[in-house]
């Protein structure tokens, strides 16, 4: 069987047409056609593109309209959904209120509800954990006095959900509508034919086949003269027991499901992932006895449990810890919680990084022009142009904001403030740093004022081939590179590298850290890749020729008052 198995995952898929899965022919909801066992998946044949084709191929049914909604009702599911709530309207209005048969209601709308989250959801649509014998028949039983078809019925549907799910091979599928996911799709007949989904399993199983078999029977036990009867035979409220047990658990028991199809795929959060539909709320998991965490679930189905913090409502996960106690159930599946981790932790970077998109950044030291160091100072004379580790401020419009007083800015004007920045004066905060790089407006070459680049640029202004352009030959730009790096690269030399090079940062004693490089002053991704706002600024290539350097040798003529709207001359103010 394996072998064959084997053989047909790895069969090419045929081109066209693709055939679909034959599954088991007509069956009604009720499932009263004898379930046999099998061996043989359903899905064994499945073509590798069956989605992709059999969505493109499959006829679809016209929509359901105001004109033709009576021929497409499916009549056993309409009663079933209408008949419920008219009754439990009657007995609110002409049944005599009883405490007794209101607490039993309450109480059996959880064993009923627990047969399907426990039993036929968690159980065997999804074989999170084994169940030994009894607990499967009273969960078998449970599950058939909620009155939502068989388990094999409800199990083949709900894994179609989650192979398909958005799809319209899934059966209940959230694109088609809130509505249509809740009551929809069973009260009109589908509109496609729903993927194929393997229940070979539950066919082998003895409890599953019983159930299927004797469906029938089991539901009016279940749905009606059990819940009647512990009302009638107990305290003689048979009325009760019919109207309220009954018909009024049963309608709160239905909705109760259906909000899984519903509102656990329109309400909540994305907590693990947001590919599709599939939502997190504490409200969804109030009104479905626990399965309303429901994007856990469908990340991780096969976990046992929906909620998986300890403060997160899930009477269906504490059910089957607790049969596992006594001894009823065992091998509790749980996701590896690495795994479970990552989910959480990829969204978190999702919600960061549009958090991070709306946040301004410095510019890029690529974005800068490069400048000499004696056409810094000379600029400096009618701007208040400060260096600090590399990079050229225009501090202009700060002069009053700075906390450490405008003499504290002016004395360093065409200087490099770097050493008094990094602590030599004051240790300045990272929120200092960060807003320092949003007045960048140049980067200087070589990093600092270096003699031999002064130099050069004096023999070239004195030959006369160019009066301000600092990076006129590739000559120029091997020598910077060699300077600052101590090594020569054909291509770009991250700044990290550069870094590398520098002194390693040695905690000084009894004093703050002095002109210590720090790396990072702010890591927030502002899109999928992490932006760190550069301290120092980055190499660039030494091949490009004249042309790209040539034009980036004056600062650039933005300042951060230009940025900010405020274009009131502060260079008067800081000269
Ligand atoms: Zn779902
Ligand atoms: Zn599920």
């Amino acid at each position: 069987m394996a072998d064959t198995a084997f053989a047909a995952m790895h069969r090419k898929a045929p081109t066209n047409p693709v055939p679909i899965p034959q599954e088991e022919k007509s069956e009604t909801k009720l499932g009263v056609k004898p379930l046999e066992p099998t061996d043989i998946p359903s899905d064994l044949d499945v073509p590798d593109n069956y989605v992709t084709r059999t969505i493109e191929t499959q006829k679809r049914l016209p929509p359901v309209t105001m004109a033709n909604w009576h021929k497409n009702i499916q009549w056993v599911s309409f009663l079933a959904l209408t008949v419920t709530p008219a009754l439990t309207i009657y007995g609110l209005f002409n049944v005599k209120w009883n405490t007794y048969t209101a607490i039993w209601s309450v109480v059996y709308y959880f064993v009923t509800g627990l047969g399907i989250t426990a039993g036929y959801h968690r159980l065997w649509a999804h074989r999170s954990y084994t169940a030994s014998r009894p607990l499967e028949y009273i969960l078998a039983c449970a599950g058939a006095g909620a009155v939502q078809g068989s388990i094999k019925w409800w199990s083949r549907g709900h894994r179609a959900h989650h192979r398909y799910t958005d799809t319209s091979l899934d059966p209940y599928s959230a694109h088609e509508g809130f509505w249509w996911a809740h009551v929809g799709w069973m009260i009109f007949k589908p509109r496609t034919k729903i993927g194929v989904a393997d229940i070979s399993d539950l066919t082998r199983s003895k409890v599953v086949r019983w159930q299927h078999n004797n469906y029938l029977s089991l539901l009016l036990v279940m749905g009606l003269f059990f819940p009647m009867g512990v009302a009638g035979l107990g305290w003689g409220d048979w009325k009760g027991g019919f109207f309220f047990a009954g018909a009024a658990r049963l309608l709160f028991v239905h909705h109760s499901t259906f909000c899984v199809n519903s509102l656990a795929h329109w309400l909540g959060e994305h907590t693990f992932d947001d590919k599709h539909t599939p939502r997190d709320h504490f409200i969804t998991a109030l009104v479905t006895i626990g399965e309303g965490y429901h994007n856990f679930h469908h990340q991780f189905p096969m976990d046992y449990r929906n909620a998986i913090k300890w403060n997160q409502y899930d009477p269906t996960k504490w059910f089957i810890a607790t049969a596992q106690l006594l001894g009823l159930a065992s091998h509790l599946k749980k996701f590896p919680d690495n795994e479970i981790k990552k989910g959480i932790y990829t969204m978190q970077l999702q919600k960061l990084a549009q958090a991070g998109e709306v946040i301004e950044w410095p510019t890029d030291s690529n974005h800068l022009p490069v400048v000499s160091w004696d056409d810094f100072v000379d600029e400096s004379k009618n701007r208040a142009l400060i260096a600090v580790h590399g990079f050229i401020h225009d501090v202009s419009s700060f002069m009053d904001d700075h906390p450490g007083g405008q003499h504290a800015l002016k004395r360093f004007i065409g200087k490099d403030a770097t050493t008094a920045f990094y602590g030599g004066v004051y240790d300045h905060s990272h929120a200092a740093q960060n807003l320092l790089a949003m007045m960048r407006v140049g980067c200087l070459e070589g990093g600092m004022e270096v003699e031999h680049l002064k130099q050069k640029v004096r023999e070239r202004s004195l030959s006369g081939s160019s009066a301000n352009s600092a990076f006129s030959s590739n000559e120029d730009v091997a020598s910077l590179a060699s300077y600052s790096s101590g090594r020569l690269s054909d291509g770009e030399l991250s700044d990290v590298d550069f870094l590398q090079d520098l002194p390693k940062k040695e905690k000084p004693k009894h004093q703050p850290g002095c002109y210590v490089p720090d790396k990072f002053t702010l890591a927030i991704p502002p899109s999928e890749e992490f932006k760190i706002i550069r301290s120092a600024p980055r190499l660039r290539k030494t091949g490009g020729g004249h042309g790209s350097m040539a034009s980036m040798t004056s600062l650039e003529d933005v300042s951060r008052a230009d940025k900010i709207g405020d274009v009131a001359p502060l260079v008067a103010a800081a000269a």
